[in-house]
């Protein structure tokens, strides 16, 4: 039986070109004549810095690549933010995308495909035509943690195939962490990429995907099963793959590998000290993950000095948990599914998590 490989590159973003170049070259499709969608992740309209959305340098090669390889049609973008039909092009603008993209970048959410699911969660979800129309898809995401799913790679990246309102809508129909990384999952499943290329040059740890911190990694990863690129990543955190939700759910579907002994590896692989992740949003097993809800399992509050009260929160909430006052957004704690959108969304760090979770960070094992 053969492994599905992933190879790990060497790469800062003023250098590029050469790993994407291997990246292709070892994993991708035929190009030439086809209609390919370049996928990045554009969570918000949030500066490169940060490390919240994929870097532009890695979406400028990629797109150069594709160039290069005479396909028939190149076309890049997301679904950004939870409701976000007007506001990709805005996020893709500040996230350098738009401008490295150049003629290619397209807003995802302008062409809306309702697609018969085989999901517990919904019969039907909408998704962008380009996704299901295209040849090749070439998915760009961000090695990150995640407050709900513990990470977010390949697999979560699918889940802006889905147009803005359907992700808030899904995240309602399946609030627990465990349905939630199953809904993910089912998303993943209509449409998995062709190709994966990880931004993990700099990469965030903490309270991501949008709260946490960067984190240098000086990495790029590659391999044509999205599957075996996110064990590989999570492994690379310090974490037990099957450990986490989306890769467990995968795994148990066919759909690649949760443990890299059944991968080939082809790089340098090594696990980051000390990689701060949320105990949140992981499997740890029955007694551990009661002890784990009863301990961690927090409401969202809001740091009132932070606040600008630009209601992206409000908007973000798929339950109509928050309502916006003169003195910012209150929280209903009955109503609150604890989705943690509004932490996600939130681009002033003025949704604040647990102290106890922050301190709990990194021991997962
Ligand atoms: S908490 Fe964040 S998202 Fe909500 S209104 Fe304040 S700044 Fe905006
Ligand atoms: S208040 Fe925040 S965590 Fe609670 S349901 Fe709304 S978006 Fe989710």
């Amino acid at each position: 039986m053969t492994h599905p490989r992933v190879s790990i590159y060497e790469a800062d973003y003023d250098r590029l070109d050469r790993a994407v170049e291997q990246a292709l070259d070892a994993y991708a499709p035929p190009i030439e004549g086809r209609f390919v969608l370049v996928k990045p992740n554009i969570l918000g309209a949030m500066a490169p810095a940060r490390a919240v959305n994929t870097h532009p340098s890695l979406v400028r090669a990629v797109v150069r690549a594709l160039e290069r390889r005479r396909a028939g049609r190149i076309i890049v973008g997301d679904n950004s933010g939870m409701r976000a039909y007007g506001s990709g092009d805005h996020a893709a603008r500040v996230a350098g995308i738009l401008e490295a993209a150049g003629p290619h970048f397209v807003n995802l959410a302008a062409s809306p495909l309702p697609v018969q699911v085989n999901s517990p969660f919904a019969r039907e979800l909408v998704f962008s035509r380009e996704v299901l129309q295209a040849d090749v898809l070439v998915s760009l995401p961000k090695m990150k943690t995640h407050v709900a799913t513990a990470v977010t790679g390949a697999i979560k990246n699918s889940f802006g195939h889905l147009v803005g309102g359907e992700k808030t809508r899904l995240h309602r129909e399946a609030p627990g962490a465990d349905d939630f990384a199953r809904a993910v999952v089912d998303v993943f499943q209509v449409r998995p990429p062709d190709l994966v290329i990880l931004d993990a040059v700099e990469a965030m740890e903490g309270q991501g995907p949008s709260g946490g911190r960067p984190r240098t990694v000086g990495r790029v990863l590659a391999s044509a099963s999205a599957v075996a690129l996110d064990a590989v990543m999570v492994a690379m955190m310090g974490l037990v793959p099957r450990k986490v939700p989306m890769l467990r759910i995968a795994e148990e579907r066919g759909l690649g590998p949760a443990d890299v002994d059944g991968i080939e590896l082809d790089g340098p692989f090594a696990v980051l000290p000390r990689f701060k992740v949320p105990a949140i949003g992981m499997d740890l097993g029955t007694l551990a993950s009661r002890i784990a809800a009863y301990l961690l399992v927090t409401r969202p509050t809001v740091r009132r000095s932070k606040c600008v009260r630009c209601g992206s929160c409000e908007k973000a909430c798929p339950v109509g948990a928050i309502r916006m006052t003169d003195a910012g957004p209150v929280i209903d704690p009955v109503r609150c599914i604890l989705c943690f959108c509004c932490h996600e969304m939130c681009r002033y760090e003025a949704m604040n998590l647990s102290r106890r979770m922050r301190i709990l960070q990194g021991r997962r094992r």
